[in-house]
């Protein structure tokens, strides 16, 4: 079973402007249309698109929950989320306009959680999280939550022995890797802020392989690299024309997991992790890919050692 933890949810509201947006003017919609906004649940989506075993869990806010659930049901994510009594999930505006590439993104801050919620999401753990689970972290931490609230999550995750992957960004990723977890996957500008510029990237990722099992260090369009058992991978990705990159690298993140989960050979997972994520930059929002397409663009994706 793979779980994944959004911690801080939020629920994307997309405005499909008629035209561009200009200042003073009255911009008319053409069409709203909602989607996720956690990473978490971007990453539950891919693997439930690939047909994975997998329960989203994490904190929700009750006064729009119905709108969260509605969104995670039509998407078929089976989830079970802990409250956050009396507060409203976060709502992020997307402005998408006709013509021009690319969108406005403003987002909530979003709730404070409380001792009482992070208790509940502990007791949840506990009850659910076996040591043959894969357990996914992702996005940023809603208020209230501490970096030492996060460090007892992990070391929670680390006794009960189930494999740790985390998808996180700045203190957040830096005591993921001091508390060793499996699995981490920084992007360009994640990484920057885990090693001395002094070294290569290289030098850097057998550094932190001590502590982290698998590293994957994503580079957008020109792919990424993987260090794992003493190796070192560079994985490519097809050309395609790209419309929207959010949500890239969570898709990416849950389609590899899924193939971990599999028992699938590492390059087969990196391979076609590259082909899903390729998929999901065509498409404007931040979930949507194609799995035949994958299956399709993962052969002109190669796996190099380095
Ligand atoms: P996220 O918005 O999900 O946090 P990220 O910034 O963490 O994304 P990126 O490095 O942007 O992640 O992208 C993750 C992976 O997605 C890349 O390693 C690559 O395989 C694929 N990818 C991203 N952009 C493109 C692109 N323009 N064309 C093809 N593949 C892409
Ligand atoms: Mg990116
Ligand atoms: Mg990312």
């Amino acid at each position: 079973m793979i779980y994944t933890i959004t911690l801080n949810p939020a629920i994307d509201r997309l405005l499909f402007l008629e035209d561009t947006l200009i200042k003073g003017k009255n911009n008319r919609l053409q069409e709203i249309t909602y989607d996720l906004g956690g990473k978490g649940h971007h990453g539950s989506y891919a693997m439930s698109q690939l047909e994975i075993k997998n329960q989203a869990l994490g904190f929700c806010g009750t006064t729009n929950k119905g709108k969260l659930e509605k969104i995670l049901t039509e998407k078929g994510i089976n989830h079970d989320l802990v409250d956050v009594y009396g507060k409203s999930t976060r709502e992020s505006y997307v402005i998408l306009e006709t013509g021009v590439s690319g969108s406005i993104l403003i987002t909530e801050k979003g709730f404070r959680v409380t001792n009482y919620d992070k208790e509940s999401l502990n007791e949840q753990i506990e009850r659910k999280v076996n040591a043959t689970d894969i357990v996914l972290i992702a996005g940023s931490l809603p208020l209230g939550y501490e970096l030492r609230d996060l460090a007892e999550l992990l070391s929670q995750l680390k006794k009960i022995g189930c494999f740790i992957a985390c998808d996180l960004s700045g203190e957040a990723l830096k005591k993921a890797v001091e508390l060793e977890v499996n699995f981490i996957k920084p992007n360009r500008f994640e990484i920057q802020e885990l090693i001395s510029s002094k070294n290569n990237l290289l030098d850097n990722l057998k550094e932190l392989a001590k502590k982290v099992e698998y590293i994957i260090v994503s580079q957008g369009s020109e792919g990424s690299i993987c260090s794992h058992a003493g190796d070192f991978y560079q994985v490519t990705t097809p050309k395609v024309a790209a419309v929207n990159d959010t949500g890239a690298g969570d898709c990416f993140v849950g389609s590899f997991l899924s193939g971990l989960s599999l028992g699938k050979p590492l390059t087969e997972c990196l391979s076609f992790a590259s082909a899903c994520a390729a998929s999901k930059v065509q498409h404007n929002d931040s979930t949507t890919f194609s799995v035949k397409e994958a299956r399709i663009l993962q052969k002109k994706v190669t796996v190099k050692k380095l």
